[in-house]
């Protein structure tokens, strides 16, 4: 193993960041802050060239075939280009999604901030998809029936006849977690349809029957909608209901990645405004030899890649080639009908381009109207603003297959290369308290949900605390220990800072060091390079919190074994793992936050201040009708409120507010005189 050589420089390690760090005031002041020049970065010898820093990152396996050493080896310096595979934009972003971008954030500033890469990070956003599509047609066919305010009997019929086609569904399902959830929708409405019935029949009030029809409608909203769009939805033309569901559930999306603080892509690419280029992309490999046309849809030829010398299919999952209930995922529920099904020549082919049916959105292309396939968007996208080859692609677990496999097939057939991806990092899965999460379950977490339990670094550390691509399981348990670590390591700030409060001169802050010093400060030093070993390991982020805990309880161990001896614990040195901790973790987030409510609150008192400024002395107690009931001239209190005239002693304490007043309205007159305020 190469020797560790420290030269790393420690600002700016932000394994949680807050907004706006730059500038930031610390908690502790830094004694590297304005340091004279950092030594220069010392490289090992190695033929690596200067993208291998210090001890090498590693970043191996993971399902990783794609012929890359195990070290960390960008393939331009220190640049990183990396591409995220973004969301599907058609519903609330939930924990699964967090799981995938707190991930990709973490890693993305451990290499940025941490171990200096240049990266360069482009995601997309999926706009055109079979999901969208329908779901946006069932949106609009569904708020169309209700607008036309159908009778009660109309929609009792109706559901009646949506049931027919749902039940043969319900029956055809063999996907339990599908199932649960078609049954629970299935009790839902027969619950509510039977009352409606038996009110229809009996010729019931209109009052009686309304609500039940509504509640009817409400609960076979899912149903109907299916059913509307097996009927109406081939007349859906209008191509704009196409583009608003999406770019609203976008909107969403960003907030939520704005309210988690995850960093924004550096570029950002829609499928959407991309149709040209993915036009292109498909041309090129049908002219290469890869793809070919039916019916006016493109499709991949899986056999001729693969038994092409220079390419082979499925290198990420081999063992996945040919699983057809994957391969249908991908393809989308309105892609997998007979008809489209028997136009490939092998099952194992995918659509690079789909020929658009009726109420689907459309695009020119030179095969007719149609639309793009779900994995060529990636590799056109890519390929157009990264070019050949990338360093990381980074994704869900679930992507692996068919996702990134036929998207390197693509590309590789496009640039006929072996090496559009170096490094493949794929996030692991998240459970909900050891269950899968699933609407049929009824343990789905939007974010949302999330961040209104637990602040956006709560979660954080609780993605820290585990590896980035095993399952991590979401529950109570896992929030307590990021909740407990987050207040283990803010009460040794506070330690430290009672440490810092007392009073010293400027010679007096150096303090001789005794036996206890030396031993913390070793321990210190071995603590900050076993997390410098634990993120070159993969970016071990779970190793390196242990690590840094264990720090922490060394610091407090030390501070009281000093207090315990009547001796003052040794600022300097507290300071330093203070000012390391705190470059690692970003604490200035909580304090920021505390600054700001406080500005808030002074700004209300001087809002409340100045209101109070503005009430003459004679209007001040006329408000108080409960208390007073006459006045003299100048507004001054003579009687009670029971018609009782007030006593001296009671006029001398309110005179003493009178005059107190009178002070504050002149002050105001002239303030407002000189300009000073409106
Ligand atoms: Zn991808
Ligand atoms: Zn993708």
């Amino acid at each position: 193993m190469k020797k560790v050589a420290w030269r790393l420089r420690f600002e700016n390690n932000a394994l949680i960041p807050c907004k706006g760090e730059e500038g930031s005031a610390r908690l502790v002041p830094s004694r590297r802050n304005g340091a004279a020049e950092t030594p220069p970065v010392q490289q090992p010898d190695s033929q690596q060239g200067e993208g291998v820093l210090f001890t090498p990152l590693r970043i191996p396996g993971n399902g990783n075939r794609v012929e890359a050493p195990d070290e960390f080896v960008p393939q331009n310096g220190k640049q990183v280009l990396w591409y995220c595979c973004g969301p599907t934009v058609y519903d609330a972003s939930h924990m699964g999604h967090a799981r995938s971008y707190i991930s990709f954030d973490i890693l993305r500033r451990v290499l940025m901030n941490y171990f200096k890469y240049d990266v360069f990070y482009c995601m997309n956003i999926t706009d055109i998809d079979d999901k969208i599509i329908k779901r946006a047609r069932q949106n609009h066919l569904f708020e169309q029936y209700r607008e036309k305010k159908p009778a009660p009997a109309q929609i009792l019929g109706d559901v009646q006849t949506a049931l027919k086609p749902f039940l043969v569904k319900l029956a055809e399902t063999t996907d339990p977690d599908k199932k649960q959830m078609l049954e629970r929708l299935h009790a839902a409405v027969t619950s509510v349809l039977g009352p409606l019935q038996e009110a229809v029949q009996r010729g019931a009030a209109a009052i009686e029957v309304a609500p039940k029809a509504e509640l009817l409608l409400e609960e076979a909203k899912d149903l109907l909608s299916d059913w509307l769009d097996s009927q109406l939805g081939s007349q859906v033309t209008e191509n704009s209901i196409f583009s608003i569901l999406p770019k609203y559930w976008e909107g969403e999306y960003h907030q939520d990645m704005e309210a988690l603080n995850i960093l924004p892509p550096d570029v950002l690419t829609r499928v959407s405004e991309y149709v040209p280029e993915i036009v292109a992309f498909v041309k090129k490999v049908v002219e290469n030899g890869y793809g070919y046309v039916s019916n006016g849809s493109v499709y991949f030829d899986t056999a001729q890649f693969g038994g092409s010398e220079k390419h082979s299919y499925g290198k990420l999952v081999p063992e996945a080639v040919g699983d057809q209930k994957a391969l249908q995922e991908g393809e989308g529920d309105l892609s997998i009908s007979a008809d489209r099904l028997s136009e490939k020549r092998s099952q194992n082919d995918f659509a690079l381009w789909k020929a658009s049916k009726p109420g689907e959105p459309s695009w020119d292309s030179p095969w007719g109207k149609g639309r793009p396939g779900w994995h060529i968007e990636c590799s056109a996208m890519a390929g157009s603003i990264l070019g050949e080859s990338m360093d990381i692609h980074g994704g869900g677990f679930d992507l692996r297959f068919p996702h990134h496999d036929n998207e390197l097939a693509q590309s590789e057939a496009y640039f006929e290369n072996d090496h559009w991806v170096r490094y493949f990092l794929h996030t692991g899965h998240l459970t909900i308290a050891g269950c899968k999460m699933s609407k049929s379950l009824k343990n789905f977490i939007t974010i949302k949900d999330a961040l209104a339990k637990h602040t956006a670094r709560q979660l954080r550390l609780a993605f820290l605390m585990h590896s980035w691509k095993d399952t991590l399981d979401y529950s109570n348990n896992t929030m307590e220990s990021a909740i407990q670590y987050e207040k283990f390591i803010n009460e040794f700030f506070l330690n430290v800072k009672d440490v810092l409060r007392a009073p010293t001169d400027i010679t007096g802050q150096y303090e001789k060091w005794d036996s206890q010093e030396i031993e913390l400060n070793k321990s210190f030093y071995e603590k900050k390079a076993a997390v410098h070993r634990a993120l070159c390991d993969n970016v071990d982020t779970r190793t390196a919190m242990e690590e840094m805990r264990a720090l922490v309880s060394l610091g407090n161990t030390y501070i009281a074994a000093r207090k315990s001896n009547r001796q003052a614990p040794n600022r300097m040195l507290l300071q330093s793992v203070a000012a390391y901790l705190t470059d690692m973790l970003r604490v200035e987030e909580e304090k920021k936050r505390k600054k700001e409510e406080a500005a808030q609150e002074k700004q209300e008192q001087e809002a409340a201040k100045l209101a109070k400024m503005k009430i003459p002395p004679s209007e001040m107690f006329r408000s108080e009708m409960d208390k007073y009931s006459k006045f003299d001239d100048s507004g001054f209190p003579t009687h009670d409120a029971e018609g009782k005239e007030i006593s001296k002693g009671q006029t001398k304490k309110l005179k003493k507010l009178y005059d107190a007043q009178e002070k504050l309205h002149k002050d105001y007159l002239e303030m407002v005189q000189s300009g000073g305020s409106s």
